[in-house]
């Protein structure tokens, strides 16, 4: 089955949430084949960024939005964690700066936009802009309203210099969410993560709802596609992102560059220095 044509929100297609199972699994693998199938994807996954870092083309731009608790970290450290470092950068997005204010939206998204040959995550990302200002009128309507044709610029411009784009939104439903906040609280460790914010913006669900359905509505594009995932199964989750961005980066049938030197002449001289000593 192909995730990346079932789960891709058609461009100018209407999105609704609500229609859309959270609870999907795929049907098929077991939940312990899936992991194993996973494992073997992070695998090809490191060797696919390697290339793309070798071959110092093309970049890759992964956003992730989704609710509190929706599993945004949890997705960096499954499908993201296993890449190199070195060619991989995650950018969290939190409430803007003075000096963020400051600027237009974009300016703090494009600086941590990926150079080429490298991975780059958004953490939450540049629709913050159109989410959580649009649910709390952070600024006027009419000035969020437009901002949706920015993004769309924005994204087909880095495009067109060279990076990919992909976008999920983790969809969980509300039950699942509690649960979670639950969990949060039982498990010491996760404790840090509790913001008295968890629970106000949970009473906002459905302007979220809203908002979000809009972003997926008109800001999917050829480009830069979103996709819905269905993220109530963490296990479901992680496999259908490492096969859809697997997919993707197979798809680019990447090289590893010729080499610069002259490889008859770099032999010759190996076993020079190798008769020498
Ligand atoms: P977390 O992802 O849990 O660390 O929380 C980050 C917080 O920053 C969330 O409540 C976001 O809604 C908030 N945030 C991120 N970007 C913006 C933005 N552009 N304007 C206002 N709040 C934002
Ligand atoms: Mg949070």
């Amino acid at each position: 089955m192909s995730y990346f044509k079932e789960l891709r929100v058609e461009p100018g297609a209407r999105v609704d949430l609500e229609a859309i199972d959270a609870d999907f699994r795929p049907d098929g693998p077991s939940r312990d084949e899936a992991e194993e199938e996973f494992r073997e994807l992070t695998e090809e996954l490191r060797g696919l960024q390697h290339l793309m870092y070798a071959e110092d083309k093309r970049s890759l731009l992964v956003v992730l939005q989704g609710r509190d608790a929706a599993g945004k970290d949890g997705t960096i450290r499954h499908v993201f964690g296993p890449m190199n470092p070195q060619g991989t950068r995650v950018t969290s997005f939190k409430v803007p700066s003075k000096e963020e204010l400051a600027h237009d939206f974009l300016w703090r998204c494009h600086k941590a936009a990926p150079k080429r040959g490298t991975v780059g995550i958004f953490n939450r990302s540049h629709y913050e802009d159109v989410l959580v200002v649009r649910v709390h009128g952070l600024v006027e309507r009419d000035i969020w309203s437009r901002r949706f044709d920015h993004i769309n610029a924005f994204e087909r411009l880095l495009s067109d210099e060279g990076t990919l784009i992909l976008k999920f939104f983790l969809h969980i439903d509300r039950e699942e969410q509690l649960e979670r906040f639950k969990k949060r609280i039982d498990n010491p460790k996760k404790n840090w993560k509790i913001s008295d914010a968890d629970y106000s913006e949970r009473r906002h669900w459905e302007a979220y709802t809203e908002a979000f359905e809009d972003v997926l509505s008109k800001c999917s594009t050829d480009v830069a596609p979103w996709f819905v995932i269905p993220a109530n199964r963490k296990w479901a989750r992680n496999l259908v992102i490492a096969d859809i961005v697997a997919q993707t980066l197979r798809d680019l049938e990447m090289r590893f560059p010729e080499p610069e030197v002259d490889m008859a002449e770099i032999r010759r001289k190996y076993h020079e220095a190798e008769r020498s000593g």
